[in-house]
């Protein structure tokens, strides 16, 4: 399986592409509102993306969702708890700068729910959806099993943890996904994050200072 990544934006928000092979069908996961970056990261392997898939609705990971879904006639998946961010981006971009950039940031006209345990059969992929609130309500991790590879968002992190200080988060909700949904996982499964590089299971179930007492 192909597996590339670019981190865009001002919080340098990884976004992966997963693709059976170069120069055919994939699955996006996160979209910042960087849609050149985006391009450019298909472009680069030839791909033709078939599904977008969103972490978690914090604008990082999904201002270019609309962008994205609307360019490429994809559908753009989300767990539905995290509606109240998904679908007001701009509300998002101006709590944090005080205005919205010009650019396209509107949200796709629907959106596919996703839904813990279930899993997605994309691009000759299949993808298990792993319900993980904490960070945001609706968070969820992708995990593909034939490949030992866990996309964690903002769950997880090398040597760290999503915070889970803005609305809608909770510290003790993020520690219980933790332990049901991603701890539960081999030591060799390879973490691909939301930001900064990637890691294994083994090596945050060993080091990771906060999942420690949880191990
Ligand atoms: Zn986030
Ligand atoms: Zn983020």
């Amino acid at each position: 399986m192909l597996i590339a990544s670019r981190s865009l934006w001002l919080a340098q928000t990884n976004t992966y592409v997963l693709a059976p092979e170069a120069g055919g069908p994939a699955v996006v996961i996160d979209a910042p509102p960087d849609l050149e970056g985006i391009s450019a990261l298909l472009t680069e392997h030839d791909l033709a993306p078939v599904a977008l898939l969103l972490t978690h609705g914090h604008v990082d990971h999904m201002g270019g969702a609309g962008a994205v879904a609307r360019q490429h006639g994809v559908r753009a998946y989300v767990h539905p708890d995290d509606d109240y961010l998904t679908l007001a981006p701009e509300r998002q971009l101006e709590m944090l700068f005080g205005s919205v950039q010009p650019g396209d940031f509107a949200p796709p006209d629907e959106f596919e729910p996703l839904r813990g345990g279930q899993t997605l059969h994309l691009a000759g992929l299949e993808l298990e959806v792993r319900w993980t609130p904490g960070h945001t309500p609706g968070h969820c991790c992708f995990f593909v099993k034939s490949e030992g590879a866990l996309f964690s968002g903002d769950q997880l992190f090398a040597g760290s943890i999503g915070r889970t200080d803005l609305p809608g988060g909770n510290l003790a909700t993020l520690m219980t996904s933790m332990r049901d949904e991603v701890l539960t996982l081999d030591d060799d499964v390879v973490v691909y994050p939301g930001h900064g590089p990637g890691t294994t299971v083994g090596t945050e179930r060993r080091t990771n200072p906060f999942l420690q007492e949880l191990t």
